[in-house]
């Protein structure tokens, strides 16, 4: 018996076996909980339900949802609510902005368009979610989970206005926390070290990125998509019924470093 048995969970975020939402859903499915998924297009349907029926999951379960679209966000609960009687945790695993903001300098790169797209679809999206998912959520122990990263404390070359949406997605995890504590749902963040995926591969220079998490770590590695589920699966299971508002870090230690030299 796993420690997520009887949880259900819509995971939003999954494009392909490497997602960082694929490597939550894994473990998810490992520890006993019942998933739902979305896909944002048709092109990435067959994907997600490939990875839904492998991991055992009832595939009528996937819908559509384009997180820049109030109704498809307000029918995948719609639809969802014709199966499960409620639901226990959001798992909120989405990021974007456009290519061309996300290579060269800051004040080169950034535009309005640019800095609306980003956090919209990367940070508004997780307090849209929390907005439609809670009348499915309340009188659970519910929790809802979003996947950041460290541009939001530090700079990091490339990474331009991601890192402004990813500071406003970190503030919003604290204030959906505030708001939806007394309704005894939690809300945490994940800030996860570099891993190589379909998001990642839009960020210039990512390979570089990779390299120094190697280097400058700690634990001298990258993290895998399953670790990163580990601590997600325990922040949303009731081993965790004690942390909200939080940011835990899932990079090999890399955020603790304040300086790194070229080994000799
Ligand atoms: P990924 O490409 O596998 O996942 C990104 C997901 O965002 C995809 O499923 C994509 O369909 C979805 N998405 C983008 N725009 C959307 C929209 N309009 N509507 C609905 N869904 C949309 O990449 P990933 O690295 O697994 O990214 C997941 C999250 O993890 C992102 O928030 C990312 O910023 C964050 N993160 C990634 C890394 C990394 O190095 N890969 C590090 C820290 C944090």
């Amino acid at each position: 018996m796993g420690f997520m048995n009887g949880k259900k969970a819509l995971i939003v975020g999954v494009a392909s076996d490497r997602s960082i939402a694929a490597g939550i859903s894994e473990v998810f499915a490992r520890e006993g909980c019942e998933i739902a998924f979305t896909y944002q297009n048709e092109k990435l349907l067959d994907r997600v339900k490939k990875i839904s029926s492998k991991l055992g999951q009832n595939t009528d379960l996937i819908f559509p949802c384009d997180v820049s679209s109030d109704n498809e966000i307000d029918s995948v609960f719609e639809s969802l609510s014709k199966s499960w009687d409620g639901l226990d945790i959001i798992v909120h695993s989405v990021g974007f902005a456009p290519r061309e903001q996300l290579a060269g300098g800051f004040v080169e790169s950034i535009t309005r368009e640019g800095f609306s797209i980003s956090h919209d679809i990367s940070a508004y999206s997780l307090a849209a979610l929390a907005k439609a998912g809670l009348p499915m959520m309340e009188g659970r122990n519910g929790s809802i989970l979003t996947l950041t990263y460290n541009a939001a404390l530090q700079v990091v070359p490339n990474y331009n206005v991601m890192g402004l949406a990813k500071a406003s997605l970190e503030s919003c995890v604290r204030f959906l926390a505030a708001d939806l504590g007394p309704k005894n749902i939690r809300v945490n963040a994940i800030s996860a070290g570099a891993v190589k995926t379909l998001a990642a591969a839009g960020i210039g220079g990512f390979r570089k990125m990779l390299n120094y998490a190697e280097k400058a770590s700690p634990l001298r590695r990258t993290v895998s998509i399953n670790e990163i589920g580990n601590t997600a699966a325990f922040l949303c299971s009731d081993l965790a019924s004690g942390i909200t508002g939080e940011t835990t870090f899932v990079d090999a230690g890399a955020n603790i470093m304040g300086m790194v030299f070229d080994e000799e």
